[in-house]
């Protein structure tokens, strides 16, 4: 842009800036020297000259050129423009529009001195000053290294905004990147959370789990150590849950245990522990108590807020809890024996009678080592084959015959002597052992009558005593069956005896399994029969052949009348249901001659078909028993038995 008043001066510019083509060679050589390019290379600088012809119409042009985004690169610009503005202050004003147009300031005089000029621009650079007339060489000097000028800065502008929009590009990028980054840490650690939750609580309940407790119990522990303070555990069971869960489903079951868990809860304070142990089993953990009492407080608390019927899936239940209660440092040193110690006070207080608490105490501990020991010395018994069978004769009250032999168990203990079974079968029910030691049992009996078979009493019977927990065990009619086969006894020679109790159990699955055994032969007996308190109607639906009334129900049978009555009523039940009868504990003349005598015409019929008792014959070792039935001639006497 050429600001001149004077035209004449723009065709003096035209002509030295917009050359003929010969004219480049040598500004080419020029830029050459200037800015160091190679020779061979022509000038790249074309210049497009406008005019103005006053300050404020340079101005207004700047301005356009901005607008339309084709600045001007330089500007000549004169000092004396009458009547207009000057050129300094043109510039002044052409700056503030485009800062980056280069100028030349043209002058003839030297009215304005440089720096006068630099301070009213305020700038030192950007501008130089050209004297008139000016020569040539000097205009195309200025005009091509301030127009490379202008176009380096541009060019370096461009290129920072490029990078600059690089950088910030990339900025955004790694900032997205980063709050992914952040998201992603977030969720994982999220995720830890959840498993470590999943980990250490119940999901049912949302309560902590054995894991956590164990945790907690441990940090319990160390406190109250250090405190000098009790720490209480308290272990509930919830009685009747089972029936619940049997009888409303497990939903119902699932719905119980999440309100119960409230309950426990809501009764104790924040910072109390109440865990799920698993099935119906919670824990409290009470620390910071100053004595045992505070702990029994709470279990009463306990007891009576969970005793309060729930509605589970529109079923009113009540599952009150029994509460073992164990003390830290009273009962134990460390959390395993603070957890068994209350385990232990929890089934003392079921054996209570249940929906009660218990503390622990040493005797729990006693008698529950002692149930380990007879455990390990039943085991060897087992083993080193300490059990022997003794034979109580069973007689049939008609012809006076022994018709059968009670086989019953009997324990040589090394140190304790002999063991009756009412001492030592209870405990081989609770530890399971009854199953092995009742099949060894059921062989040897079947082993001993089949020799007794061999021997000339070839309608001989014996009877073997069963429990409950020998009849559910898996296996138990194959293992009657292969007795058998073992032995060669026929089956109808085989009685099993079972108590009231395990015969008419609410489940089906000892009528199931006794149906089993009926088909292959064997005789059902019906052991201790009035004891239990089983209906008698129910005896027409299972499987039995025989009854042994009650010892307790013959012991009187010849002195007291109702004690007769009530053996009368049960004798006329059995047989109008095909039933024969046995009476046990017959202990004297008299008892045996009210059941063999009954009036009736023409002659006394018994009253009973059989009778069992210390008067007819005690249980016998085998040898003894063999001896027995050799001197009742059921045995051929001519044949040696000891062998
Ligand atoms: P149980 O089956 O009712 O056996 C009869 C029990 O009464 C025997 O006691 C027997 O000695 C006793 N007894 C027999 N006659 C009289 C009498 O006139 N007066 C008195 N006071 N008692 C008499 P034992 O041998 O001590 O057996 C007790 C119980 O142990 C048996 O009662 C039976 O339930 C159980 N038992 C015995 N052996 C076995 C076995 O091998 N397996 C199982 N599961 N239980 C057995
Ligand atoms: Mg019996
Ligand atoms: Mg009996």
């Amino acid at each position: 842009l050429v600001v001149d008043d004077n035209p004449a001066i723009h065709d003096d510019f035209r002509k030295i800036l917009q050359p003929a083509s010969q004219v480049d060679d040598a500004i080419a050589e020029l830029e050459a020297a200037l800015f160091d390019a190679p020779k061979e290379h022509k000038s790249s600088l074309s210049f497009e000259i406008d005019s103005a012809h006053q300050g404020e119409q340079a101005i207004e042009m700047v301005e356009r050129s901005i607008a339309e985004g084709r600045p001007y690169a330089l500007a000549f610009v004169d000092v004396r423009m009458p009547p207009g503005l000057d050129g300094v202050e043109t510039l002044v004003r052409l700056w503030r529009h485009d800062p980056r147009l280069q100028a030349v300031i043209c002058t003839a005089y030297s009215d304005h001195t440089w720096g006068d000029m630099a301070r009213t621009l305020g700038h030192s650079d950007g501008f130089l000053v050209l004297r008139k007339p000016f020569d040539t060489i000097e205009v195309l000097q200025l005009a091509h290294a301030l127009a490379s000028k202008w176009t380096l800065r541009r060019e370096v502008e461009r290129q920072l905004s490029e990078l600059e929009t690089m950088v910030s590009q990339r900025t955004r990028a790694l900032e997205t990147a980063n709050s992914e980054l952040r998201k992603e840490i977030a969720a994982r650690a999220q995720a830890e959370d959840d498993l470590k939750h999943i980990a250490t609580h119940d999901s049912l309940t949302g309560l902590p789990n054995r894991v956590l407790l164990h945790d907690r119990l441990g940090s319990a522990l160390a406190r109250a150590r250090r405190h000098q303070r009790l720490v209480a555990l308290l272990l509930l069971d919830l009685d009747q849950f089972k029936e619940v869960n049997d009888s409303y489903g497990h939903a119902a079951g699932d719905e119980l245990l999440r309100s119960i868990a409230g309950r426990l809860k809501s009764t104790v304070r924040n910072c109390d522990t109440v865990a799920r142990m698993g099935g119906d089993e919670f824990v409290v953990l009470l620390e910071d108590l100053a004595e045992p009492e505070d702990a029994a407080v709470v279990a009463k608390r306990l007891l009576e807020e969970c005793s309060a019927p729930v509605t589970v899936l529109g079923h009113q239940v009540r599952t009150p809890p029994s509460i073992g209660i164990a003390l830290y440092p009273h009962d134990c040193s460390d959390v395993e024996t603070l957890l068994k110690s209350a385990d232990l006070a929890m089934y003392q207080a079921k054996h209570s009678g249940r929906a009660t608490y218990r503390f622990f105490h040493q005797g729990l501990l006693e008698r529950s080592m002692e149930r380990v020991t007879i455990r390990e010395e039943l085991e060897r018994a087992l083993c080193d084959e300490e059990f022997e069978l003794w034979y109580q004769p069973l007689v049939d009250l008609t012809t006076g015959v022994v018709t059968g032999m009670e086989a019953l168990l009997r324990w040589h203990h090394p140190k304790n002597g002999m063991v009756p079974p009412m001492k030592f079968i209870p405990a081989a029910e609770r530890c399971g052992l009854i199953v092995p030691i009742g099949e060894w049992v059921l062989r040897a009996a079947c082993r001993q009558l089949a020799e007794w078979h061999a021997h000339g009493a070839t309608d001989l019977s014996v009877a073997v005593n069963v429990s409950a927990t020998q009849l559910h065990a898996p296996g138990f009619v194959e293992m009657v069956i292969s007795a058998l086969e073992e032995s060669g006894v026929d089956a109808r020679h085989l009685e099993i005896e079972v108590t009231e109790s395990t015969a008419f159990e609410d489940s089906n699955l000892a009528r199931a399994v006794l149906e089993r055994v009926a088909e292959t032969g064997a005789r059902i007996v019906i052991d201790d029969f009035g004891s239990g308190y089983s209906s008698l109607n129910r005896l027409k639906d299972m499987p039995v052949h025989m009854l042994k009334i009650d010892r307790f129900f013959t012991k009187d049978i010849a002195d007291d009348p109702r004690d007769a009555a009530i053996v009368l009523a049960i004798v006329r039940m059995a047989h109008s249901l095909g039933i024969a009868v046995v009476a046990e504990g017959i202990e004297n003349y008299e008892q045996l001659e009210f059941l063999r005598k009954r009036d009736q015409q023409p002659e006394p019929i018994p009253v009973c078909d059989r009778a069992q008792g210390f008067f007819l014959g005690r249980p016998l070792p085998s040898e003894a028993a063999t001896t027995f039935l050799r001197a009742e001639r059921r045995l051929d006497p001519a044949l040696d038995m000891a062998g």
